[in-house]
């Protein structure tokens, strides 16, 4: 946003930069807050963005859209406060500090120190924030940023551990151990909401592996015999150090395969898929149920310590196993994964976790010991270094089977791109469980646009939605503001930061980790009480918005509980299942409400080739630099008629940002640029009987009325798409066909002007919130003394309120324009020009169009006379000689006004002008002669009379004269 790229920018930008300065110093966004509102607060909530960068296009449609309803809201007569935020906190920092000091590991950062780390987030997180001033204001967004409530800062924090104390005496927080999805890199536990987001395609191996039978006890009633195999498959073979169990469906068939020497036991129906046919025996699984097999390996199983050993390396019965894929047997390494959790915790299995929290293999493990079980990385062999090495291990031990390759959708880290680990650890959760009914409740009251998120993709979110892993094991975070004993473990939750400061006896200036986790409380039993050492999932944050902004309760409270829902909130669609769930949470959780009453879910821009946007391909333009080019207003109307607005895709096209410039834009300003020229200071409240004006007004309420319709059900792109139409006919029709009218010097003229000048302040206000830099412009220049300041202070025209929408006259003018297509392509096919006049046009008599419309049809398709006659239209394409005459006066004069341009006449020269022509011609000019000198204002005509020549300044027969001006 440098001030020496004025030089690239194009004047409909520099235009808008005068305008926003013109904004700024008559302070409009203010004095639009401060004007007097009838219809009282419409409150609106913003989702913070992270200034860890600039802002790209996504950001960019949210504001707009952002911009868009609190405008148009203002121009209705409501207050609608627009405070900017930032969010501060998580991974996004956390990572790119760690880059800075080339951390690759979690322990890096405390061998650093905690507080150096997190002092560094504090100082960089707010790093593009200055940039952000610049550009979001540019975009033509009105929002206060100099007042940004900042995610990290002690009052919002103080409103986070409230809400968060608010649960918790609501009974909604609760610890468990579970399986849950760990990004290894970043070594903390995620929520499903950020798990969701990571799916990508990935090869990966799944290994079929044998599991030698114990031949004993019950086994022996299966009529089994020696060398028998369980096989089972898994995907993950880095996890079978941890198995402990085989599953089997008890309702499922399986059966008994020989090859070779050999017996193997899978799902009668997946037999087919290892070549296995005719088992020599078969068994409900019930009946495998107990079986014991060897363990793969000796690290755990072997391990007299180990609780519940004897229950471990047999096969149990359960109902998640499917013969859908692999052998029908499922691997159980209950560390690994949300099913085989259960199944442990329903059968007392051994617990084995063989993995370190970062994603290595513990020390005992020792054939694998250090070894990364999934690194990062785009090298597949690196990538699957662990899964080969025990794939390489079960072939010298005799235990594998078979391997294939596969593709299939794993979870990565939405952060940094790591591989998940499914992985059994502790957590803090928000039971949504207890409260989803009260949930899906409140969201049958709120509005989406566009509809279908409402039922679909959040609706389904909702109904799906499990119990909400809050706890983090990060730094610079809000952190989970609970303290425990060390001695007895009774916990003490602290719901405000002075709460905390009573029962410390510290003064606490900050809530971050790095400074609370020093304050210590007594407990009652005469032990030590202190911070359990996590911290909040960011969206937690994000979700506390509403209250975190206002310091609710500690300050505001009355009018939050005034205005609380918001009436509109808007953010792209992936944030679904974010933010807006995470609002939705957090107010069902403590008010029972939804908190928000209207939301705009927009879709995602794309690269013109319908690929991701992406810096490192360069694959589309800066958003600044479009706006440079085409102006911000471009920008804004493109992406508001885009399908964006249906929380579709966009593929983003820059030549899409220039049509709009032309099609709107530049043919307004021209109309603009005709009418400044002929104006006076006739006012707009002329009351003009022409039908031309009449039409115009018609369509400018019925502009009003479609863009209204479109704005209260918050369809922005139903709301905007009409202007384009309007300008269309203001431009092609109106102003084409009323030209004549604004030369002339009577009472038309006058209602022309006024007409024109009345639209197009109507129109100024339709635009204000879509393109609010044009429709400054447009309003200055056909202000009156008594209007507002600026458009942005103006309110909302209302259709027909000063003249009537006449549907019959917007219906016929329809009409007319279609018999004046027809028309001209009749004459297009019968090759006369539209400068050759005809005498008549018939249009059918059926037509119940008024006669005030034939002179308008008859002017547009130069025809003498329209008649009604037949059913169908006819143009008479008979050219009579006076026909022919009057067509080429006017061919010469066209041709006249065209040298007195070429020759850079002005108006008050008068040239003489030469015409060289036949004997024909000579006839023909002298005839003219007197009307041909005042039109084109001559002072003389001289004429030579030749044969046909060839060469320069010859004459052809179908173009009888050839002309010259000069000057005595
Ligand atoms: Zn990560
Ligand atoms: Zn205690």
């Amino acid at each position: 946003m440098a001030d020496d790229s004025n030089a690239k920018k194009s004047d409909v930008a520099k235009r808008e930069e005068t305008i926003l300065a013109f904004w700024n110093e008559r302070d409009i966004f203010n004095k639009s807050l401060e004007k007097g509102s009838t219809q009282g607060e419409y409150v609106f909530y913003d989702g913070p963005p992270f200034a860890t960068g600039l802002p790209h296009y996504g950001h960019i449609v949210a504001s707009v859209i952002k911009d868009v309803i609190p405008r148009y809201k203002t121009m209705r007569g409501y207050h609608v406060p627009r405070v900017w935020g930032w969010d501060c906190h998580g991974l996004p920092i956390e990572n790119i500090v760690e880059k800075e000091l080339g951390f690759l590991h979690k322990k890096q950062i405390k061998e650093y120190g905690i507080a150096k780390f997190n002092e560094r987030c504090r100082e960089e997180v707010l790093r593009f924030a200055a940039d952000w001033e610049k550009i979001i204001p540019r975009i033509g967004r009105f929002v206060d940023m100099g007042h940004a409530y900042r995610t990290m800062d002690k009052p919002y924090m103080e409103s986070v551990w409230w809400v968060f104390k608010e649960l918790f005496d609501k009974g909604l927080v609760y610890e468990d151990y579970r399986s849950m999805h760990i990004c290894p890199r970043c070594e903390t536990t995620l929520s499903q909401t950020e798990v969701s987001e990571g799916y990508k395609e990935v090869k990966d191996i799944a290994v079929t592996v044998k599991f030698k039978v114990i031949l004993e006890g019950q086994t022996l009633g299966l009529n089994l015999t020696p060398n028998t195999y369980i096989l089972a498959w898994t995907t993950t073979p880095w996890t079978l150090p941890g198995n402990v169990a085989l599953a089997v469906n008890p309702d499922v068939e399986y059966g008994a395969y020989e090859q070779g020497d050999e017996t193997f036991i899978v799902a009668v129906e997946r037999a087919p898929a290892y070549g296995f046919a005719n088992p020599r025996v078969t068994w409900p699984g019930s009946q495998l149920r107990g079986v014991k097999y060897e363990p793969l390996f000796d690290y755990y199983a072997n391990d007299e310590t180990l609780k519940n050993r004897e229950r471990g390396w047999k096969v149990y019965g359960a109902g998640f196993v499917t013969a859908e894929s692999g052998t029908g047997i499922a691997h159980e390494a209950p560390a690994f994964g949300a099913e085989d959790w259960m199944l442990l915790q329903a059968n007392d299995l051994p617990f084995v976790q063989h993995v370190n929290f970062d994603g290595t293999m513990k020390p005992e493990v020792t054939a694998f010991a250090g070894m990364e079980v999934k690194p990062k990385s785009d090298d597949d062999k690196v990538r699957l270094g662990t899964d080969i090495a025990v794939l390489k291990y079960l072939q010298d031990h005799g235990t594998f089977f078979s391997k294939e390759n596969i593709t299939h959708s794993y979870p990565h880290c939405w952060r940094c791109d790591t591989p998940l680990l499914n992985y059994a650890t502790s957590s803090w959760f928000v039971s949504i469980t207890k409260i989803k009914e009260n949930l899906l409740e409140n969201a049958k009251a709120i509005n989406w646009s566009p509809e279908h998120i409402k039922e679909g993709r959040f609706g389904k979110w909702l109904e799906g939605a499990r119990d909400w892993s809050v706890s983090r094991q990060r730094f610079w975070a809000s952190v989970i503001p609970i303290w425990v004993c060390e001695a007895c473990k009774k916990q003490r939750v602290f719901g405000s930061a002075s709460e905390l400061e009573e029962a410390s006896g510290k003064s606490v200036d900050d809530l971050h980790k790095h400074i609370v986790d020093e304050i210590t409380v007594a407990c009652s039993c005469g032990s030590t009480m202190k911070r359990i050492p996590d911290v909040l999932d960011t969206w937690f944050d994000s979700g506390s918005m509403p209250y975190g902004e206002r310091h609710y309760p500690f300050e505001n409270k009355e009018h939050l509980d005034a205005v609380f829902p918001a009436q509109f909130i808007a953010e792209g669609l992936d944030q679904t299942r974010a933010w807006f769930y995470y609002l939705h949470v957090l107010s069902g959780a403590i008010f029972q409400k939804n908190a928000f009453q209207n939301v705009i879910v927009n879709g995602i821009v794309l690269a013109e080739d319908g690929k991701k946007m992406s810096k490192k391909l360069k694959n589309y333009p800066d958003p600044m630099e479009v706006v440079d080019k085409y102006g911000a207003d471009a920008l804004r109307l493109y992406l508001l008629t885009s399908p964006v607005m249906q929380a579709e895709n966009l593929g983003f096209s820059e030549r899409g940002v220039d049509e709009v410039v032309k099609k709107n834009i530049g043919r307004l300003h021209n109309v603009l640029a005709f009418y400044e020229l002929y104006k006076n200071d006739t006012p707009r409240d002329w009351k003009s009987i022409h039908v031309l004006d009449r039409w115009i007004l018609s369509r400018i309420d019925q502009l009003v009325d479609e863009s209204t319709k479109g704005f209260e059900s918050y369809q922005l792109d139903v709301a905007t798409r009409p202007i384009a139409g309007f300008i269309d006919d203001l431009s092609v029709w109106y102003l084409r066909r009323s030209r004549d009218r604004f030369k002339t010097d009577d009472e038309d003229k006058k209602a022309a002007l006024s007409t024109l000048r009345y639209v197009l302040h109507a129109l100024s206000r339709v635009m204000a919130p879509t393109m609010p830099f044009y429709a400054e412009y447009l309003f200055q220049a056909v202000r009156e003394e008594e209007d507002e300041e600026s458009v942005h202070l103006a309110s909302w025209p209302t259709a027909g309120a000063e003249t009537r929408l006449e549907m019959a006259l917007v219906n016929a003018m329809a009409e007319a324009r279609r018999f004046v297509t027809v028309a001209l392509e009749a004459r297009d096919k019968a090759g006369i020009k539209v400068r050759q006049p005809l005498a008549k046009l018939f249009i059918p008599e059926s037509s119940s169009l008024p006669e005030e419309f034939f002179p308008v049809i008859a002017e547009e398709v130069n025809v003498k006379v329209l008649e009604k006659k037949g059913d169908e239209v006819v143009l008479d394409t008979n050219i009579t000689d006076e026909l022919r005459a009057e067509g080429m006066l006017r061919d010469i004069v066209r041709l006249i006004q065209g040298l007195r341009k070429r020759e850079q006449l002005v108006t008050a020269d008068q040239p003489v002008l030469l015409v060289r022509t036949t004997k024909e011609g000579e006839s023909f000019i002298q005839s003219v002669s007197d009307k041909i000198k005042k039109i084109t204002n001559l002072s003389n005509i001289e004429i030579v009379v030749g044969e046909q020549e060839a060469g320069p300044g010859s004459y052809a027969a179908d173009e009888p004269f050839k002309l010259e001006l000069y000057l005595k």
